[in-house]
């Protein structure tokens, strides 16, 4: 597909204090992102946070209240959905259904005015892409879900977009189909170096096809990192609970040593964090462990950094072991590397590893 792969690497997308509202509600609000040439930014959050809104607002399809659209430092909001030069792929694959592949793919090439010449050899190259070469003539309806949507990328892609947006473009499809376009559209956006958005409600996908992720909540972004960031250092609780899971534990912080805190936890063992953040001797706190940060040790072996607690349930998954355990009135998830049998329910002790840097937020933080 040598149109495609001959033009220069990607755009550079800015968001610059996005607002949108219905009626009386605030829907996304002011919301600031940037999207490097040839990234791939992943919107995730819980249904209704505003990540369509935010996308659509970036194709044209809506006027934001407030805030700017920029492709490459240039303002796009006056333009229209076409002349913005956005590539989309929905959830639904939006073909036209008495359409041929090739015919889908050839619609907006024609709506651009593009040559006729150019037009059939664009679409041949962009079903070449995704490859569904052998599958041009076949209408939508003679097609599954999975070659649809890779008709609909074809489509998005072959109007050469200086930015791919992908509304949860794998939501319809089964897990198998899934993996394989989600490796698919990685693949592409890579060779092309088209910058993308990608909007998702799935952590694993975003975990694995973005290089950064912006976590939304409420329309509003909480923080925004590389995947591997955001789940070792989320920066809010809802971060923290949303992306992975999280133990929570409450406590009080009882002795502070440059960045180390010695918190007293209200399940009955005192531990050390490390934190960037700064709290008070005294400062109620919430500490969000994950569940490969916490350690079963025996019911005997009582020390003041664990805790007492009873062991529900362990299961076994694959080189690894899920406990299941209860402190009180506290549900904990435990992980571990399985060595043997799984140990029986019981009375047992859990313990910060000393390697674990679980995240500590102010108790205000902890709604
Ligand atoms: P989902 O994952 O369920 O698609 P989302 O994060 O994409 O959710 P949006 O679809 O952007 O969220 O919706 C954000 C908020 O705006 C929600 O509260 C939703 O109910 C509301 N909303 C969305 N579209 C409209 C509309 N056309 N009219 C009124 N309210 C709307």
């Amino acid at each position: 597909m040598s149109d495609l792969a001959a033009r220069p690497k990607g755009h550079r997308l800015d968001m610059d204090g996005i607002r949108v509202r219905y009626g009386q509600s605030l829907a996304v609000n002011d919301v600031t992102l940037t999207v490097q040439p040839g990234e791939i930014l992943a919107l995730l959050g819980p249904s209704g946070c505003g990540k369509t809104t935010l996308l659509r607002t970036v194709a044209g399809f809506i006027q934001a209240e407030a805030g700017r659209v920029l492709v490459d430092g240039a303002p796009v909001d006056h333009l229209p959905p076409g002349k913005r030069g956005v590539g989309i792929v929905f959830q639904s694959y939006a073909l036209f259904p008495h359409m041929s592949a090739a015919q889908n793919v050839a619609y907006g090439l024609e709506a651009r005015g593009q040559p006729k010449a150019d037009i059939g050899r664009r679409v041949e190259a962009a079903l070449a892409a995704v490859r569904m070469e052998g599958f041009a003539e076949r209408r939508p309806r003679a097609l599954s879900g999975g070659q649809q949507q890779r008709v609909a990328l074809a489509r998005a892609l072959a109007i050469e977009p200086s930015i791919l947006l992908l509304d949860e473009p794998f939501a319809a499809l089964d897990r198998a189909l899934r993996l394989d376009l989600q490796l698919e559209i990685k693949r592409l956006q890579r060779r092309f170096g088209v910058t993308a958005v990608l909007v998702t409600h799935d952590q694993d996908e975003a975990m694995s096809m973005a290089d950064r992720m912006a976590v939304m909540r409420g329309g509003r972004v909480e923080q925004v990192d590389a995947p591997a960031t955001v789940y070792d250092a989320p920066a809010t609780p809802f971060v923290a609970g949303f992306v992975g899971t999280s133990n929570r534990l409450h406590g009080r912080v009882e002795a502070r040593q440059g960045a180390d805190y010695r918190v007293r936890l209200d399940v009955g063992a005192s531990v050390t964090v490390a934190s960037a953040r700064g709290f008070a001797v005294g400062e109620r706190v919430l500490l969000c462990a994950r569940p490969e940060h916490l350690t079963l040790r025996d019911a005997g072996t009582e020390a003041p950094d664990s805790w007492p607690a009873r062991l529900r349930l362990s299961l076994p998954l694959g080189p690894a072991v899920v406990h299941d355990v209860e402190a009180g009135s506290t549900e904990l998830k435990l992980h571990a590397a399985r060595h043997g049998p799984p140990p029986e329910p019981g009375p047992v002790r859990i313990a910060l590893l000393p390697s674990a840097l679980p995240a500590l937020f102010p108790i205000g933080d902890a709604a």
